[in-house]
């Protein structure tokens, strides 16, 4: 279980968390829905250790998270796919990829966890040996995917892994998280995409102003009133 409680973060004088507290189970893929500027992506890097709450508590698999570096957060098995790819341009597929590989473990499973990612993503596999910087937008987020999944995660934060695509890569992308999670892979996931992203949850919240207003079974958010209008145009 991923658990988030009563968490702030600010930048300055701007309280952009605002006592958050959420939970997200192992093994299961949890949505955060919210407007642009709601602070998803500020909670998925106070998760990963990109940023520092000023209070509250983050816990995986019953010990704490906050307060360690990012690669030591990583280590424990939660790895989060960043916004905006921040894939190494000049560098090949292959070498992005075994970056994923960093921690000792999966370092030694590298080759194993590279045969998993070609499968997953046979258009990678065909490009190993081009610069990252070459690769088209939905190419690149797939790197981006596999070089978390080249980590073994055992639980992943992804921001919006499909911006910017295509919606036939959108569904691609979805199709991957959707199998990643029938792995046991514990996901939170951060999607504009909303409908998809809540039909897939488990679990779901939604984010407004740094607070959670709403919170619930994917499906039931789905099909509540307030979220229809203000995230399905409905
Ligand atoms: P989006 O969907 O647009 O990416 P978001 O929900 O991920 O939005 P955040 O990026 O977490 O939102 O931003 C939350 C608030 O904090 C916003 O008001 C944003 O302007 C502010 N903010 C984010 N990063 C910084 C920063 N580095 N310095 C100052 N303010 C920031």
């Amino acid at each position: 279980m991923l658990r988030v409680s009563d968490l702030e973060v600010s930048y300055g004088s701007h309280l952009a968390l605002a006592g958050v507290s959420l939970e997200a189970a192992a093994g299961e893929v949890t949505a955060l829905v919210g407007a642009n500027g709601a602070g998803k992506t500020t909670l998925l890097n106070a998760i990963s250790g990109l940023r520092r709450p000023s209070r509250g508590a983050i816990e995986w698999a019953g010990a704490r998270l906050d307060g360690l570096r990012p690669d030591e957060i990583g280590r424990r098995g939660v790895i989060q796919v960043p916004e905006g790819r921040k894939l190494f341009p000049r560098m090949t597929v292959k070498e992005n990829l075994e970056i994923g590989a960093y921690a000792p473990e999966s370092r030694r499973r590298r080759a194993e966890g590279m045969d998993k990612v070609f499968s997953l993503f046979p258009r990678l596999k065909d490009r190993r040996s081009q610069a990252a910087g070459t690769l088209s937008g939905g190419e690149q987020q797939m790197l981006a995917l596999g070089r978390a999944i080249m980590a073994w995660p055992s639980f992943l934060l992804m921001d919006e892994p499909t911006e910017g695509l295509a919606p036939r890569l959108a569904v691609d992308i979805f199709r991957v998280i959707r199998s990643l999670n029938e792995d046991g892979l514990g996901i939170l996931l951060v999607s504009q995409e909303v409908r998809q992203t809540l039909a897939l949850a488990r679990r779901a919240y939604c984010l407004e102003n740094g607070r959670i207003v709403l919170s619930g079974p994917g499906r039931e958010l789905l099909a509540d009133p307030g979220v229809r209008q203000a995230y399905l145009g409905l």
